[in-house]
């Protein structure tokens, strides 16, 4: 007997291309035979993780048991952090794995997702696994268009997935912009505003998603902790939002969904301000330090309110890319966005941006 397994494959699965995680630094070193690369192409803290998260993590013993599968004490701590009560957080193995909820517990084959045009991965994913119909509004200025997005809103339509900022493109949307737009949404949509890059972006003019989302019970906000506070490793994320949001994610989710290793490391993350305070600095400084030296090269990029930037090369990327691995340089490639001209690259500790803006100088021959 013979079955090509493949064909097994649901609908949506059987156009699903995986997401394409980078190589690991080791790898690499042994296939170019160099030593020494540094990897910007992961939006990871280049700092690492805060002593005492190190310190909490170590004094973990308890390994034999299952982790508190309703995460009560780092649940009661988000709640204190944002003013709220903790039926409206909800923890995932990653920001990403709340997404993935919200979408299980809503969303059927008959239904549409919106998100935009070079617009986090993980949207597309979700939708396509889901067999759903994704509508993909196209980009002003590589930002969201919320009018466009509003615009294509239908009954069937269930979630609108949003960046802010967005990923890879950096582009933000402000409190007035996001303020008019959820008006203009009907009550059926669910507005995910993923906000993974939060800590690094809050600006005066940046939304007030607490004050939002007490006007709409329909707006559903993401947070992370493997950007600012490092810990991108362990897998742990949350959403705050209504109640009734809350409880649908919960009945999807798995039992153990965040080990106890992660929740413990995010309530040290939680306690020590100074590491996240000094986390915000350096990128803010890294920031300045490309922004400056991609000025003096001549080189185009899409101003960013995240902990990375894409340059505009004017021309592939994906060979540029090669070049600086050559030059032991990882940065990201961002094909798959629909950003075949630019590169991604993460804000590293000073001399990792100063190294890598050597290397690009290098292969552009500026
Ligand atoms: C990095 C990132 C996340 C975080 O994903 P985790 O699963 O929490 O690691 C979420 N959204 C966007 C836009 C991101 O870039």
């Amino acid at each position: 007997m013979s079955c090509d397994l493949l064909t097994l494959a649901t609908p949506g699965v059987a156009g699903l291309q995986p997401y394409q995680p980078g190589k690991p630094v080791e790898e690499l070193e042994r296939e170019l035979g160099i030593s020494n690369i540094i990897k910007l192409a992961s939006n990871e803290n280049p700092l690492g993780v805060s002593s005492a998260v190190r310190q909490a993590v170590h004094a973990f013993n308890d390994y034999g048991r299952y982790p508190d599968g309703n995460a009560f004490t780092l649940k009661a701590m988000l709640a204190e952090k944002h003013g709220v009560t903790a039926d409206r957080i909800t923890v995932g193995n990653g920001s990403n794995d709340v997404l993935e909820l919200i979408a299980r517990a809503t969303v059927t084959r008959e239904h549409e997702i919106i998100y935009s045009d070079h617009a986090f991965a993980v949207y597309a994913l979700v939708t396509q696994a889901l067999g759903a119909n994704a509508k993909v509004t196209a980009a002003v200025n590589w930002g969201h268009d919320l009018v466009a997005m509003q615009a294509a809103v239908s009954d069937n339509t269930r979630i609108i997935f949003i960046a802010n900022p967005n990923n890879p493109t950096g582009t933000w949307l402000s409190h007035d912009e996001m303020v008019a737009f959820m008006r203009t949404v009907p009550d059926h949509v669910i507005v995910v505003l993923d906000e993974a890059y939060y800590e690094y972006a809050s600006a005066d003019d940046y939304p007030d998603s607490a004050a939002l989302m007490q006007k709409h019970d329909n707006l559903m906000v993401t947070r992370t902790f493997s950007k600012a506070y490092g810990l991108a490793s362990l897998r742990i994320g949350y959403a705050i939002s209504s109640p009734a949001l809350a409880d649908l994610m919960n009945r999807v989710r798995q039992p153990f969904n965040v080990n106890s290793l992660a929740m413990i490391a995010a309530q040290a993350a939680l306690g020590d301000e100074r590491f996240l305070a000094e986390s915000i600095a350096v990128n803010a400084a890294g920031m300045q330090q490309l922004i400056a030296g991609l000025d003096d090269m001549g080189l185009h990029f899409i101003p960013s309110r995240g902990n990375f930037i894409a340059v505009n090369l004017q021309q592939p990327g994906a060979v540029v890319y090669q070049k600086l691995l050559h030059e032991g340089v990882i940065v990201r490639p961002v094909d798959n966005y629909g950003m075949p001209d630019c590169l991604r690259v993460s804000i590293g500790l000073e001399d990792e941006n100063a190294r890598f803006l050597l290397a690009l100088a290098k292969v552009l021959d500026r």
